[in-house]
C-alpha cells in the first residue's frame, strides 16, 4: 500500500481525531496547531451519535466519561425568573448514549489519544500552499518549508487553508442571525446541577454547572453588527449590557461577572457553507468546511468526518480526488440536515416572542427535549 504523508492543519475536535485514523489507516499525519498548547475552554458539548460509535473504537469512552459535565436538568425560567419547564437530561442522556463535557478536554483527550502516532507542531501556522502534480508545497511560520501528498485544514470557522486555497471567509461564512457569550462564573454564581435558563423574548441566559466551573451562556438575535470585532472585550460588554441590562433574576451578577471577566468569549453565530470540500489536494474539515458554530452538533460531526475522511483516503490512497468526493458524498449526507435544522433548534431555544416561549415550554413540558 502507498503511504500517505497527510498534513493537518489544527489540533482541534477535528484534527486530532482525523491524525489517530489517517495513523490507525497505516499513514503518517503531521499536525500544526497555532496555539502554543491546547487551551481549555468550559463550553460544553456534546458527543453523540454519529461520532459515539468512531470514540467506542478509540477506546476513549471511559475518559470522556470521566471528564462529563454535572448536569443533571434542565430548568426553563420565565422572564420574571419563575420556573415554567423542567427536563430530566441526565436520564435523556444515558437512554440515548449522549456524553456532555467540556470541549477543551474532549480536545486534549482526543490530542492524548493521536499524540503518540503522529507528529504536532505546535506554535506554527501554515503561510502558504503550492500544488503540483505530485504534492503540495507547505510554508510554515515558524517550522522550514516541507512538501506533503495532502493536505487537510481543520482548523475552524475562521480557516486559514480556507481562505490560502478556496478564497476569502466572506464567500463561505454568513451571519446565522444570532450572537452568543460565554464565561466562566464566580463561585457565588451556583447553578446546582442543572441547566438554568431564563427567556426573554429573542434572548436567552443560561446558567450551567460545567464540571469544575459553572459557566454563563448568553445568545440573543441580533442582526449583523457592521463594526463588530471578534477581539475587543470592551465592545462585548457594551453589547451585553445593551442587550442584557433590562432583565432581573441573577442576570446582573452574570453582567458583573462579564465586566470582570478576563475569559469573557463572544461571537456571531455563523453557518459554513462550500459546495466543494476539496480543491486538488488539499481538503476542509469539521467547522472549516461546513458548520453551523452553535446548535449544530459540530463536535459530534467533525469526529464523524474525520473518520470518513480518513477511511476514504486509506480506500484511495494513490487517488486523492476519488478519495475527496467519497469524503464529501458520505459526510455531506449527515452535514446538510444538520444546517438545515439549525433555524429550528435556534427558534425553540431562543424564542423571538412571548408567546414563542409560552408554546415552546408547555411543549417540552408535555414531550421532554428536542
Ligand atoms: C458556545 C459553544 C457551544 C457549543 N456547543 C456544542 C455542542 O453542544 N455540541 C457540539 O457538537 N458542538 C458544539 N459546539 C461546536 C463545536 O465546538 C465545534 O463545532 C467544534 O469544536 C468544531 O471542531 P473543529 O475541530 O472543526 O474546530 P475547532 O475545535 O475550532 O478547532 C480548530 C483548531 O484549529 C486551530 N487553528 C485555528 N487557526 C489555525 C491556524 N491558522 N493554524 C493552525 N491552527 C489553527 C485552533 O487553535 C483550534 O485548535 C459549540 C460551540 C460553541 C462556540
Amino acid at each position: 500500500m502507498s503511504r500517505l504523508n497527510v498534513l493537518i492543519s489544527g489540533a482541534g475536535i477535528a484534527g486530532s481525531a482525523l491524525a489517530y485514523w489517517v495513523a490507525r489507516f497505516g499513514h503518517s499525519a503531521t499536525v500544526v496547531e497555532r496555539s502554543e498548547s491546547l487551551r481549555s475552554s468550559g463550553a460544553p458539548v456534546d458527543v453523540r451519535r454519529p461520532a459515539m460509535p468512531i470514540v467506542e473504537r478509540m477506546n476513549i469512552v471511559p475518559r470522556l466519561r470521566e471528564a462529563s459535565t454535572v448536569v443533571s436538568g434542565w430548568t426553563l425560567l420565565d422572564e420574571a425568573g419563575e420556573r415554567s419547564a423542567h427536563v430530566d437530561l441526565g436520564t435523556l442522556w444515558r437512554l440515548r448514549n449522549e456524553i456532555e463535557l467540556p470541549r477543551g478536554d474532549l480536545s486534549t483527550i482526543l490530542y492524548e489519544t493521536s499524540r503518540d502516532c503522529a507528529e504536532f507542531l505546535f506554535g506554527d501556522s501554515i503561510t502558504s500552499l503550492t500544488q503540483d502534480a505530485g504534492g503540495v508545497e507547505v510554508d510554515f511560520e515558524r517550522s522550514r518549508p516541507r512538501r506533503f501528498d495532502v493536505v487537510i485544514g481543520a482548523d475552524g470557522l475562521h480557516s486559514r487553508v480556507r481562505r490560502l486555497v478556496f478564497g476569502p471567509e466572506t464567500e463561505f461564512v454568513r451571519h446565522a442571525g444570532l450572537y452568543v457569550a460565554s464565561l466562566p462564573l464566580p463561585p457565588s454564581v451556583d447553578p446546582g446541577r442543572d441547566i438554568i435558563m431564563l427567556n426573554a423574548p429573542g434572548k436567552t441566559v443560561g446558567l450551567h454547572p460545567s464540571r469544575d466551573r459553572p459557566l454563563a451562556l448568553l445568545i440573543f438575535w441580533h442582526p449583523e453588527i457592521p463594526d463588530f470585532d471578534a477581539w475587543e472585550t470592551k465592545q462585548h460588554q457594551r453589547i451585553l449590557e445593551a442587550t442584557f441590562g433590562n432583565l432581573g433574576w441573577r442576570v446582573p451578577e452574570v453582567l458583573a461577572a462579564a465586566r470582570a471577566s478576563r475569559e469573557l468569549w463572544f461571537d456571531a453565530v455563523s453557518m459554513v457553507e462550500l459546495a466543494n470540500w476539496a480543491r486538488g489536494r488539499v481538503a476542509v474539515l469539521g467547522d472549516a468546511s461546513s458548520c453551523a458554530s452553535l446548535f449544530g452538533d459540530g463536535s459530534s460531526l467533525a469526529i464523524a468526518g474525520a473518520y470518513t475522511l480518513a477511511a476514504a483516503l486509506a480506500d484511495h490512497p494513490t487517488d486523492h480526488e476519488t478519495a475527496f468526493v467519497q469524503y464529501q458524498t458520505v459526510h455531506g449526507k449527515l452535514v446538510g440536515p444538520r444546517l438545515r435544522a439549525l433555524s429550528l433548534v435556534a427558534a425553540l431555544l431562543v424564542p423571538r416572542t412571548r408567546i414563542g416561549i409560552s408554546i415552546r415550554n408547555r411543549f417540552l413540558a408535555i414531550a421532554g427535549p428536542i
